[in-house]
């Protein structure tokens, strides 16, 4: 006793009080997880496991997301608001450390601050790490003068100047979680149980087997087979599209990126070391990763601007005088366009939550510049609820680009309806899927069937304007004014540039004047039938694209 007494008061008071916190200090620790869905290169939740003596992982409901359900959204706010459901978890759990993954969405950032902040006051240690990116987005932003790259160019040349991205951890073991094994309540699973599709008021009567499966080992299992795919390696500077690449792919990765199920890093790394293989221990090329760069793209330039899914104080986005057209609006979003090309592409998305780039681009260039001049933020809107791999940068970064309201000014290219699902899928079989009421037309007119003699439309069972709509606009005509409408806020916007002294607010008002001067809809543009076929096409080697080209350009 006399030694052991001699010896605590040789310690210092600071050593002391680390003895004893050393002794009775608890680490809970409480992993929030809201994307980066998966065990695998997860830095947050190794933070939540390191030294822990319990770990809690939870998945707040968000009301944003919850809002597509029939349950109201004021309800999903009081109830499972993070800010309302994290204190309670604190004095319940004991929580000691919180940890989770930066958000670098402007929403999330403004949420996790107010979290940090509220933490703060309940004495718990907060830890956050980057992995939803590649790249520390601020960093990126900061080596071009703190603004975002607003061309893509700009920002591989940055990116080409940082150094490589953080490589992947390895996954958590069992070992790992052994060291913290948690006992949980007996009515654990009454409170904290995932709820169910019908508790979270959808209908789910007849719903068909899922297309996508969810989770991490189904996305790492679509991770090995993407990159089985070597000539997919070989081809992806430049994406081509093909009839069979307009279907779900077991080797689609969007969804499971957009959750974080996959890590941008292990594909990162993986791409690289396949290349590496493959080339003799070359060094890749910056284009090998250029899917997932332009993900990080549109990540950047939407960190800070919390407007950037809109059109009206978005410093970025031309202000353009779209039409307000709730009718056409409805009839691009539910397949009823009168286009098969347009709508076997909104049917798929609507029945599947997924579709191809390129289709993509169709079905947003018809909806903006190409056809129906209807704002852009409308389309991305339809894409955030039915969309699988819906993000609200990239989304809305997208449909800035295809709508040239942001990134990209080509107005005089516009894909022709038609032409488009001509070229990709020559026999229409796409189509038939997806409209099956056009399984009997010929091929040569399953694209355009209001063009197929009555005989034909009688023969093939579906009749145009009584079993399938007519074309809902004369695409050839639609076009060509909206490419002159697009000329005209480009010329205006020239011309406010060209005077640089102007502040950015002035030359938005200046638009926004333009843009109300006019009234919706005095465009006559909406024609009942008849697509003409006065235009030529062009096949663009690159992206196989149909376009069409307007000699007065
Ligand atoms: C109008 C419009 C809206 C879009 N909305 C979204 C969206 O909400 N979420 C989304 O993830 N992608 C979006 N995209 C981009 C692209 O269409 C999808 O990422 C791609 O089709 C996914 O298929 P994949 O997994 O086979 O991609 P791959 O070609 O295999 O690419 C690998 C990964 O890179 C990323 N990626 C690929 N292309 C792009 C691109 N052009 N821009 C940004 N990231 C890319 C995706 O995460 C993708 O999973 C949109 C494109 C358009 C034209």
């Amino acid at each position: 006793i006399a030694a052991a007494v001699s010896r605590i008061v040789a310690l210092s008071k600071r050593d002391m009080v680390t003895l004893s916190l050393s002794r009775v200090m608890v680490v809970n620790s409480l992993h929030w997880f809201r994307k980066g869905l998966r065990l695998h290169d997860n830095p947050a939740l190794q933070e939540a496991l390191n030294g822990a003596d319990t770990v809690r992982c939870v998945y707040v409901l968000d009301p944003w997301f919850a809002g597509a359900a029939n349950v109201g959204i004021n309800r999903w706010r009081f109830l499972l608001e993070p800010t309302d459901v994290l204190p309670r978890l604190f004095k319940e759990w004991k929580v000691s450390r919180l940890t989770f993954e930066h958000d670098p969405e402007p929403y999330g950032k403004e949420r996790d601050g107010a979290i940090i902040k509220m933490a703060q006051e309940f004495g718990v240690e907060t830890v956050v790490k980057n992995s939803h990116t590649l790249y520390n987005l601020d960093r990126v932003i900061e080596m071009n003068n703190n603004n975002p790259p607003l061309t893509f160019k700009r920002f591989q040349t940055i990116v080409s100047r940082l150094e490589l991205p953080r490589k992947p951890l390895p996954s958590i073991t069992q070992q790992q979680m052994d060291k913290c094994h948690t006992k949980i309540s007996d009515n654990h699973d009454q409170l904290y149980n995932i709820p169910s599709l019908e508790e979270l008021g959808f209908r789910t009567e007849g719903l068909p087997t899922a297309v996508w499966r969810g989770g991490e080992s189904e996305a790492l299992e679509r991770l090995n087979k993407h990159l089985d795919k070597k000539v997919w390696v070989a081809s992806i500077e430049h994406p081509r599209v093909s009839t069979c690449s307009l279907y779900a792919s077991p080797t689609g990765l969007s969804p499971y990126l957009r959750f974080g199920c996959l890590s941008c890093r292990v594909l990162y790394y993986n791409l690289r070391e396949l290349y590496m293989k493959l080339r003799k221990r070359c060094s890749p090329p910056l284009s090998l990763f250029g899917q997932l760069l332009w993900r990080e793209f549109f990540y950047t330039a939407a960190t800070n601007n919390p407007n950037f899914d809109r059109m009206e104080g978005n410093p970025i986005c031309v202000q353009i005088p779209w039409d307000q057209n709730p009718e056409a609006l409805a009839k691009w979003a539910e397949g009823r366009t009168g286009f098969p090309w347009i709508d076997a592409i909104m049917t798929q998305l609507r029945q599947e939550g997924w579709i191809h780039h390129l289709a993509r681009h169709a079905v947003a260039c018809f909806l903006t510049r190409g056809d129906l001049w209807i704002s852009w933020e409308s389309g991305m809107k339809v894409f955030e609820e039915l969309l699988l791999d819906a993000d609200w940068s990239v989304n809305a970064g997208s449909w800035m680009w295809l709508s040239c309201s942001a990134f990209f000014q080509q107005f005089f290219h516009c894909y022709c309806p038609v032409g488009f699902g001509r070229r990709t899928d020559p026999t229409g079989d796409y189509i038939r899927r997806y409209i099956p009421v056009l399984k009997d037309y010929p091929n040569r007119y399953i694209y355009e069937p209001w063009n197929a003699p009555e005989s034909v439309q009688k023969a093939a069972n579906c009749v145009v304007g009584v079993h399938y709509p007519k074309p809902m606009i004369n695409h050839a005509e639609g076009s060509r004014l909206n490419i002159e409408r697009m000329k005209q806020v480009y010329q205006q916007l020239s011309h406010y540039r060209g005077l640089s002294n102007l502040a950015n607010t002035r030359l938005l008002c200046a638009l926004e004047s333009f843009r109300t001067s006019q009234q919706p809809g005095d465009h006559g543009r909406h024609f009942s039938m008849d697509l003409g076929t006065n235009h030529r096409t062009r096949r663009d080697s690159k992206t196989m694209t149909c376009y069409l080209t307007y000699r007065s350009l």
